[in-house]
């Protein structure tokens, strides 16, 4: 599904990520982890193709295709969806305006008609009842006034509504509690399926205690420097980054 071979990016005049490569297959989940500034939300962004990163070096296959040679929008359309680190606030548009628009786009990209009404509202019921969404919040503008939680519950029924073939989630390194930790989790383990994968980035173990990741990969210094599975995690709480950083700064 995704394939990123020795992926170099550089923003500015600084080389951050350093040779990447990951292989997610359909139905996986890879949780990203790795101490502050190792580069973790850079390869979201360089994945979601946002314009402030210069990719070097390397390549990212997605379904069949050179990622990286779409636009953002066309990312979106092939089912790659990124929940970003800080939501957006869109004032006077609704998330139900919202993802119309974003709906209609992908379907417009796929040379497909709007959709109906009646259709878009049936999808709308279905998906607020799984993740467990309030109405009255999707008739608000778009993130205006929400709290924590209430943002990370409409990013998760965003992701939804997408139905992407791919989902990416980059959480903060701080500020996100114990709740929105679950609305996250739970949104994941209800959306995951055997054709949809998932890459979770996460600076917290916690998060993984209710995500089981089929793999974990310790980024840092823009590689990733050792993978396993969820027991790396288990370990990585207990022991921190320090056993694995400590030779690779040595060979530096
Ligand atoms: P992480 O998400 O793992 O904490 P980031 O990808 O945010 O790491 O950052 C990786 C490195 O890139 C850091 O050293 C950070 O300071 C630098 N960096 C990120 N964004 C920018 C930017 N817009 N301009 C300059 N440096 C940046
Ligand atoms: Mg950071
Ligand atoms: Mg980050």
């Amino acid at each position: 599904m995704l394939k990123i071979s020795n992926l170099h990016a550089r923003i500015e005049d600084k080389e951050i990520l350093r040779g990447i490569n990951l292989e997610v297959k359909p139905g996986e989940v890879h949780a990203i982890m790795g101490p502050n500034g190792s580069g973790k939300s850079t390869l979201a962004s360089v994945l979601a193709g946002r314009e402030d990163y210069e990719v070097t070096e390397g390549s990212v296959d997605f379904m069949n295709k050179d990622l990286l040679d779409l636009a953002p929008e066309e990312r979106a359309a092939e089912g790659i969806f990124l929940a970003f680190q800080y939501p957006v606030e869109i004032p006077g548009v609704t998330t139900i305006n919202f993802l119309k628009t974003a709906i209609n786009q992908v379907r417009k990209y796929k040379g497909e008609e709007p959709m109906n009404a009646a259709t878009f509202l049936k999808l709308m019921k279905e998906k607020a009842k799984l993740v467990k969404i309030d109405d009255q919040l999707l008739r608000r503008s778009l993130n205006e006034g929400f709290s924590g939680g209430e943002k990370k519950r409409n990013e998760i029924f965003q992701m939804a509504m997408m139905e992407p073939v791919l989902g990416i989630l980059d959480e903060t390194d701080s500020g996100l509690d114990i709740d929105a930790l679950r609305i996250v989790a739970d949104g994941v383990n209800q959306l995951k399926n055997k054709d949809r994968s998932f890459v979770v980035i996460t600076h917290y173990q916690r998060l993984l205690d209710y995500i089981v990741p089929d793999y974990v990969h310790v980024l840092y210094k823009g590689r990733i420097v050792k993978s396993g599975t969820k027991d790396l995690a288990l370990e990585l709480e207990e022991k921190g980054y320090d056993w694995i950083t400590e030779s690779i700064d040595a060979n530096e």
